[in-house]
């Protein structure tokens, strides 16, 4: 491994607009001051004092934005050297999938065909781990964050923690328990986090012996805390009312895209409302997105040994249930679901690469086409390091003027918001985010009407 990297402190990271908040570098800091804390924006970033600008070539090798860390694409080669498939959009696989889990309970109780929740609790209960790094809501909901990484145990642990958390959250906790409790770890987490998880299994011995396993999950963008208090703003909740959040509530008899936020409250009452009734209800307009992944080359976690999203095409995005997308990359997990499929309680079918790669059609062409069209803009800070080259020519103007757009929205959305919330006028914020919702709507999906107004191609 090479010891000549540049060093990089966790301030270089975060000016520079590249700190996604997976709490890597705080795991790995000395200071007993090193922790992540919300800042203004409701996103998690490196906080504390000292260590912030001391500079390390470990951190510039393991922060996954760094431009000196090895790349997805590396980082698979070396990790899955015999898997035999592969694209350059979804990166190496064994075998890929669409389908759910026919065992009780998963898929009713997960956001999408419950397989996340399903392979970690099979790690645990076939003791090839110890525990499961993942996601669930914090027992004191209404405090600073809603939801954290824990470390499950118990299948039954894995699966109360079920469903996706829109919502920051960073490993520094669970990093610091792994390297302290003897034992083997599997970890859940979006492509960065995964890849930040590689990134110091390749520096720490200790870290790359425990962390057995990673269950990658495929990403669109992060989101800051504000979306969460925008949807209770835009219902009439008090953050301090709210016991519990499911950020997709699941309706059987509707679309699985038809996404519904439903509210807990502590006094027993439940609220919902469809996202696409609220102002931030288009994922693809960008609000709230964590400026970070505006350089992230991966949607679907290359460097896991097993990634999940959602089968975003028809039949299954109609059906409300939920249905999962899956590539397999480690032999052992490939060999689990292959039981899985044979004793009945796995429901898959095989698919191919093409067919992954439709599901997530929007998040690619945001990686991929719109990454090299960001990567022309001028920026301040470190010049991030992607395996896509600055490319602007070709596209065309609407194709820019989205790009453009998304970007705007994610920078205002979070300063405006702010403001609004200092000054406590919530319909400064709400009323700006429904007119640039609609902007962006008819940008995104009136292309005939656009160019005759304009007289131009789209
Ligand atoms: C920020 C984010 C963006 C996503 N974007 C896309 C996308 O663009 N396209 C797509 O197809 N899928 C996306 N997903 C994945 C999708 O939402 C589902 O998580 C996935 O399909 C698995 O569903 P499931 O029913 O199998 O999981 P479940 O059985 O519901 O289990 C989910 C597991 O993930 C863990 N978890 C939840 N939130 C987080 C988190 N923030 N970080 C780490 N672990 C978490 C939970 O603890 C649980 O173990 C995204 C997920 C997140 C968190």
């Amino acid at each position: 491994m090479a010891k000549d990297t540049n060093p990089l402190s966790a301030q270089d990271v975060v000016r520079s607009g590249l700190c996604i908040g997976c709490g890597s570098c705080a795991a790995q800091a000395r200071g007993a001051d090193a922790r992540m804390a919300l800042d203004r924006y409701g996103e998690l970033k490196p906080a504390g004092a000292a260590w912030l600008r001391s500079r390390s070539a470990s951190l510039a090798r393991t922060c996954p934005f760094s431009p000196a860390a090895v790349d997805e694409t590396q980082l698979a080669a070396a990790l899955f050297p015999d898997a035999a498939r592969g694209s350059a959009l979804v990166g190496r696989f064994e075998a890929a999938y669409v389908g759910h889990v026919t065992e009780a309970g998963f898929r009713e109780a997960g956001s999408s065909g419950g397989m996340v929740s399903w392979t970690a609790s099979e790690l645990l209960r076939t003791g090839r781990v110890d525990g499961v790094a993942h996601v669930a809501a914090n027992e004191e909901a209404g405090g600073d964050r809603l939801f954290g990484y824990r470390l499950s145990r118990s299948p039954e642990e894995v699966r109360a923690g079920a469903k996706s958390r829109y919502y920051p959250v960073e490993m520094s906790e669970v990093i610091r328990t792994i390297r302290a409790t003897p034992g083997r770890y599997a970890v859940v987490g979006v492509p960065c986090f995964i890849k930040a998880m590689q990134l110091l299994r390749r520096e720490d011995p200790v870290m790359r012996e425990r962390v057995a396993f990673s269950l990658g999950l495929f990403c669109g963008h992060m989101k800051s805390t504000r979306l969460v208090e925008s949807f209770a703003w835009q219902m009439g909740i008090a953050m301090d009312d709210i016991a519990r959040v499911d950020y997709r509530s699941k309706n059987p008899g509707r679309p699985a895209n038809w996404y519904t936020v439903r509210f807990e409250l502590r006094d027993g009452r439940t609220l919902q409302k469809d996202w696409f009734h609220l102002a931030e209800g288009d994922w693809g307009a960008g609000f709230f997105q964590n400026a970070a992944c505006n350089f992230c080359d991966d949607v679907v976690a290359e460097t896991a040994d097993i990634a999940f999203g959602d089968a975003w095409v028809e039949p299954y995005s109609s059906d409300g249930r939920g249905t999962n997308v899956v590539l397999v990359r480690s032999p052992v997990l490939a060999r689990m679901l292959a039981d899985g499929i044979r004793e009945g309680r796995l429901q898959l079918e095989a698919v191919d690469e093409d067919f992954v790669e439709r599901t997530q059609a929007a998040g690619l062409r945001q990686r991929r086409e719109g990454l090299a069209y960001r990567l022309t803009w001028h920026r301040r800070g470190m010049r991030p390091r992607k395996r896509v080259l600055p490319a602007a020519a070709a596209l065309p103007w609407r194709r820019k003027l989205i790009y453009r757009l998304r970007a705007a929205i994610s920078a205002w959305s979070r300063r405006l918001f702010r403001l609004a919330r200092i000054a406590g006028v919530e319909r400064w914020y709400v009323q700006w985010a429904r007119r640039a919702g609609a902007i962006y709507h008819v940008l995104a999906y009136s292309q005939g009407r656009l160019a005759r107004w304009f007289g131009l191609g789209a």
